[in-house]
């Protein structure tokens, strides 16, 4: 798609009339009085969470912002390949897919050694290893990635809109004794109005739960009383949106260009074919310096990007979106307001995204981060309010996401410490070649944990223990769900396996056929299916209320090794071809067999003569590899987080 050609215009590129494009201006009239879920701010995280909670129309969520309206343009734009998998749960991958620039290759640029005043290239990488993810790595607006959650936020049961010129004040927590069934609505939130016709009118909220996606400054986060420790001193960075004229040949990949006296840049094509981000790294900021102290104005930026361009053109025509914005690596050591050693509360006010983690933009981290952040919780708040897991479970959003944010710090701090050593310049002003090839060896070793797929859940009663990994070695436990093709049976369908996972809250539950024959109901699967279906210890049995479809709570599919015209689907055991809904339709779309030009089974290193059951958490995550046969340990695994409803 090519848009842009005379001219940024926000939002949808499909709608010719840009006065048409503009995305819904959201709900009007007053907050509601009560609600399970407040959110506090329309970013990433906060939409991520909205849009996970909307799918559930018994949830009562509000979202609000501080802004008058969506974003229009701006902020963030790397989504990486791991982000496009969420996309997909979510339901919108294919549009982003179409609308954003797709990174392959990143060059790398540095000084001439025999002209150093002028850059030259020095490196091409691959930007994503081979089959590290179906999905490319894109880059497109945040604003665009807002749209898409509004979308579906809009058209999910809940049907949510947010609360635009809404300011979040203040936050009264009562203790947590003071919970009950009769009083569940702990916090009390203050807000003011900030729309002219209700000028500084102050609203009360009550909620069982507050998420504070509320950004670096958040309001939540000192409400609870938590802090981001970390440097001190900021870093600046200029960032511009531009199209322009230039004859620097790779300005439609990602370059990383260190130049010998000018300082460095990053080169970030962008979604429509035209337009081009640059980065361009400032210097660093006094302790509690703000950047505006510095006056910096777009002009600055052009001419430091001309300088680092040099020998290259670039005339810029038009600056459609530009910032000076200062960030440090800084952490908070909860994300929840639950203290350390305090076993009995359980928490009610969570930080998400850039309140508790914050970042420099080299890695193209933060908004990535933080959507993670708001599927890892969206699911949790949901399970717990619709009574199918306890509050308890509640307590690993923080352990989980606040040691995921301090390997991304480290992570960050390293790459900036990795970009700044290939900044010294020898004698000539070029940069010595060991540290060109240290920064491009770097890039790709770090490959895997700057496309989101490297992130790792350590054991607890959402993710197991490794004892029967080797079963399926491909699919790590804590890690995500990496998805392979397969062939639907009942219509020869190829799909990816990992696409049936939806962002719905449901847990699935993949059986992986072994050797034995698929027809004999001593097989593996047909006795599994048995298990679930009739055994009392069946978390199937247990956990799903008699008046919701079979697979509301775990999903269970089967995945055999066979073509799918040699698998007769009238002999599948009925758990596979469940009834549901209201006139008792079968559900045609849970048996799969392996694509035999990329078979699962060998691309992700399954125990072909034993198969094995895969548990995948609803946000994607691997929760457990089990024998086909470990109904024990399949059933205490489920009893260990799942209630009786
Ligand atoms: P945010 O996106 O910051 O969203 C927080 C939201 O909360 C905002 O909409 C805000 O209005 C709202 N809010 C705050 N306080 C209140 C309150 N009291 N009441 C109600 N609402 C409130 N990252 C990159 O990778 N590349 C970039 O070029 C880049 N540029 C950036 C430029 C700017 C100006 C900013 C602010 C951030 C930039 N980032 C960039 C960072 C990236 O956008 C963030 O990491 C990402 O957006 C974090 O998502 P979030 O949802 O946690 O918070």
């Amino acid at each position: 798609m090519q848009f842009h050609l005379n001219g940024f215009a926000p939002g949808d590129p499909e709608i010719a009339d840009p006065t048409m494009r503009h995305p819904a201006p959201g709900a009007s009239g007053a907050l509601p009085d009560q609600v399970d879920v407040l959110i506090i701010g329309c970013g990433p995280a906060g939409l991520t969470l909205a849009a996970q909670l909307s799918a559930f129309p018994d949830i009562k969520t509000c979202i609000i912002d501080q802004k008058p309206g969506p974003l229009l343009r701006g902020q963030a734009d790397g989504i990486a390949c791991r982000t496009m998998e969420m996309f997909e749960a979510f339901g919108f991958s294919e549009r982003v897919l179409k609308e954003a620039c797709w990174i392959n290759e990143t060059t790398f640029w540095t000084p001439d050694e025999k002209l150093p005043a002028n850059i030259v290239r020095s490196g091409r990488v691959q930007d994503t290893e081979d089959g590290l993810s179906e999905f490319p790595h894109v880059v497109l607006n945040q604003a665009r990635v807002h749209d898409f959650y509004l979308d579906v936020m809009r058209k999910s049961p809940a049907a949510l809109e947010p609360h635009y010129a809404r300011r979040l004040l203040g936050l009264d927590i009562a203790p947590s004794v003071a919970r009950d069934d009769a009083h569940p609505h702990r916090v009390t939130a203050r807000i003011e109005r900030l729309d002219p016709t209700h000028g500084n009118q102050i609203e009360t909220i009550k909620a069982r739960y507050v998420v504070g996606c509320d950004g670096a400054r958040s309001t939540v986060r000192s409400s609870i009383g938590r802090t981001l420790v970390g440097d001190s001193a900021n870093h600046a960075w200029g960032v511009m949106d531009v199209l322009a004229v230039t004859d620097f040949p790779d300005i439609r990949f990602k370059s990383l260009i260190r130049s010998a006296t000018g300082g460095s840049m990053i080169i970030i094509p962008r979604e429509g074919g035209y337009l081009f981000r640059l980065y361009i790294e400032m210097d660093k900021l006094d302790v509690g310096e703000r950047v505006a102290n510095r006056n910096i104005t777009p002009d600055h930026l052009v001419a430091a990007a001309q300088r680092i361009f040099n020998p290259y053109r670039f005339d810029v025509k038009e600056i459609s979106w530009w910032s000076v914005y200062e960030i440090g690596q800084r952490l908070c050591d909860k994300f929840d307001d639950v203290q350390e050693l305090d076993t009995r509360s359980e928490p009610c006010v969570f930080i998400a995204g850039d309140a508790c983690h914050t970042h420099s933009p080299k890695a193209g981290q933060g908004m990535n981060v933080s959507m993670q952040d708001g599927f890892n919780l969206g699911w949790k708040l949901a399970s717990v309010l619709r009574k199918t897991c306890a509050p308890a479970l509640l307590h690993s959003y923080s352990a989980e996401r606040q040691a995921i944010a301090k390997e991304l710090i480290d992570f960050d701090r390293e790459w900036a410490q990795v970009l700044s050593s290939a900044s010294k310049s020898t004698a000539n002003g070029s940069t010595p070649k060991n540290d060109q090839a240290e920064t491009q060896d770097y890039f790709v070793k770090h490959g895997r944990y700057t496309a989101g797929t490297a992130v790792l859940y350590r054991p607890s009663p959402i993710t197991g223990e490794s004892t029967y990994q080797h079963l399926a070695a491909g699919l790590t436990i804590g890690m995500r769900f990496h998805s392979a093709p397969v062939i639907r049976v009942t219509d020869a369908k190829p799909l990816h396996l990992g696409h049936t996972i939806k962002a719905d809250g449901r847990w699935r539950l993949f059986a992986f056929a072994g050797s034995q024959d698929p027809a004999s109901p001593k097989s593996g699967i047909h006795s599994l299916c048995e298990f679930l279906t009739e055994a009392e210890q069946s978390p199937i049995r247990k956990y799903t209320s008699a008046d919701d479809d079979i697979d509301s709570v775990i999903d269970v599919r089967a995945i055999f090794q066979q073509s799918h015209d040699e698998l007769a689907i009238n002999v599948m055991p009925p758990l596979l071809l469940p009834k549901k809904g209201r006139f008792g339709l079968v559900d045609y779309e849970k048996i799969f067999c392996s694509d035999t030009r990329s078979d699962i089974f060998t691309l992700r290193n399954i125990d072909r003569k034993h198969g094995c059951v895969v548990i995948v958490r609803p946000d994607q995550y691997v929760a457990h590899v089990l024998p086909l046969d470990g109904y024990k340990s399949l059933a205490a695994f489920f009893d260990g987080f799942l209630i009786q409803r």
